[in-house]
């Protein structure tokens, strides 16, 4: 891992532009199509996490806030509902197209509040947001029903009704991508939606509604900031929102699954990951390196559910995969996540990295266990400011250990040598999680063996990409309900079905 010394100048200013919409969209929420302070006289203050500068702040919501916002969201349903597929569809777009031309300033303010770099992470994710955007606003003449022949004097039909208003919650890791994902297929079917912002990265996320604000008639895209259990819990109970769609932590989406139960609303949960990541003897090397690497999720310090945080390397060629491995390390450059030649940005928080670092000792106090490669911060005092942490790789940690079985959320893989494919299944499945699985082999047999037996909802073979518009993404077990990103999915999670049956009789009779 090399480091950055000292910023450059086009880091400068793009630290300074980001700084300046932080400063203009500070204790900002949108309700009704209003950019507003909020009914809250609290806010909190929302941080660089690459210097711990603080960048501005984000009103406080609580119960009366989400009552304002869902009213003004219920108020807006029933005409945004009644607007033909294809004319929300033309709005979508023309969304979308606005979210384009301010895709890079969306993603430097996303790197100034994250620390996700703008080269590796944000400008791809502010991409992918446009892209989930206008993939949805293509469906939106799509949640269609069916019809059945029951007899010659019936006919039965049903027909997709938009749910009403949608409460959304979402993580700090990609609120670009994470925004889009909830935003996109709810509106596109016809719903209104409140949605409450991580409290680590709020700022961002309240540009992208301002510019929604722009094209969307009022109270159809809504959103609120807050602390989970101030903001985001009556959010989820408000009985007014029939549908709940939540991206974060599985003790979180746990809780939501109880609000919501109370009253029999439908979740979508994406929650966390533990994944594996197996190599067999007979890979593409090369492939499986360069896999390994991007699978940890480097690009956004490891905070990622799908990152593969299990790597499981054939023992016949374990010892050369590793090397080669740290070596790819030692090439990413660690720094500014403004600046263009950065590649690893910091963690989201101190809390963060205090977690990263008490999964680390916990694996240095394990009998056995060794520090492979990283394990600690960087030396830089530059990056000391911050709450950056090296990649890190650790082997000898037992499976029961909770460094193998709880999701720690950073750049932190445990690696294992393995020489039976049947005991390497087991032990990838062996986890309370089941988001991401991926194999890299030449083997089609035996890639068609995996994919049959490994409990994991996100599959891939000799890749470990991300999720995008159009590929079906979720995880069973621990790792949550409900898929997100297909056209299924939206008709499935945003609308309802009604069936009709008219019992039109016999012409003539
Ligand atoms: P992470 O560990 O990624 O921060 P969390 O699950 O804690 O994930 O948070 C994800 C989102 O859920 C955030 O917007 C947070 O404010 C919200 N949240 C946290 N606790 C609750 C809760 N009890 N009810 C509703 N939302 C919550």
């Amino acid at each position: 891992m090399t480091n950055a010394t000292t910023p450059t100048q086009d880091a400068a200013a793009r630290e300074q532009d980001a700084k300046a919409l932080a400063g203009r969209l500070s204790g900002q929420v949108i309700v009704g199509g209003r950019v507003t302070a909020g009914l809250t006289r609290d806010s909190f203050a929302v941080e660089n996490p690459a210097n711990g500068e603080i960048i501005g702040s984000a009103p406080r919501c609580g119960a009366q806030d989400v009552a304002h916002a869902v009213d003004a969201a219920a108020a807006a349903c029933p005409r945004w509902a009644a607007v033909p597929g294809r004319q929300r569809s033309l709005l979508l777009l023309e969304a979308a197209s606005r979210l384009e031309a301010e895709a890079e300033s969306i993603a430097g303010l996303s790197s100034l509040e994250t620390g996700n770099a703008i080269a590796t992470q944000t400008r791809g994710e502010a991409r992918t947001m446009v892209d989930i955007f206008r993939f949805f606003a293509g469906m939106a003449n799509e949640a269609k029903g069916k019809t059945v022949p029951l007899t010659e004097r019936q006919f039965l039909f049903t027909k997709r009704v938009p749910v009403g208003v949608v409460g959304a919650i979402i993580p700090w890791n990609a609120p670009l991508m994470q925004t889009a994902s909830k935003l996109a297929p709810a509106l596109a079917a016809g719903n209104t939606v409140v949605l409450k912002t991580a409290e680590q990265a709020p700022l961002a996320v309240v540009r992208i509604l301002e510019i929604l604000q722009q094209v969307l008639p009022p109270g159809v895209a809504n959103v609120i900031s807050g602390f989970g259990e101030e903001a985001g819990r009556p959010l989820a109970e408000h009985p007014a929102v029939r549908k709940v769609t939540f991206t974060g932590s599985s003790a979180v989406g746990a809780q939501i699954l109880h609000y919501a139960a109370d009253k029999i609303v439908p979740v979508t949960a994406e929650l966390g990951g533990k994944n594996p990541n197996i190599v067999m003897p007979d890979a593409d090397l090369d492939l499986a390196v360069a896999g390994i690497v991007q699978g940890m999720r480097l690009f956004r310090q490891g905070q990622s559910c799908t990152a593969g945080t299990r790597i499981y390397i054939h023992a016949d060629i374990y010892r050369d995969v590793l090397d080669r491995v740290i070596a790819e390390f030692g090439n990413s450059r660690m720094g500014n996540p403004l600046d263009e030649a950065t590649q690893v940005g910091a963690l989201i928080s101190a809390e963060q990295l205090a977690r990263v670092e008490r999964y680390v000792a916990m694996a240095r106090d394990t009998p056995g266990a060794r520090i492979l490669v990283g394990g600690e911060r960087p030396a830089d005092p530059l990056l000391r400011r911050g709450y950056f942490f090296l990649p890190t790789l650790i082997e000898g940690v037992p499976s029961t250990s909770p460094v193998c079985r709880d999701e720690i959320f950073g750049p932190v893989a445990t690696v294992t040598p393995w020489t039976d494919f049947d005991r390497v299944i087991a032990e990838a499945n062996d986890s309370p999680y089941g988001l991401a699985a991926v194999l890299w082999t030449r083997d089609l047999a035996r890639a068609m063996d995996f994919i049959d037996r490994i409990e994991a909802g996100f599959v891939q073979v000799n890749q470990f990409s991300v999720a995008e518009a159009g590929i079906e993404y979720g995880g069973v077990k621990l790792s949550g309900i409900g898929r997100e990103l297909s056209p299924e999915s939206m008709v499935e999670h945003f609308t309802w079905s009604k069936t009709v049956i008219i019992n039109h009789g016999t012409p003539g009779a």
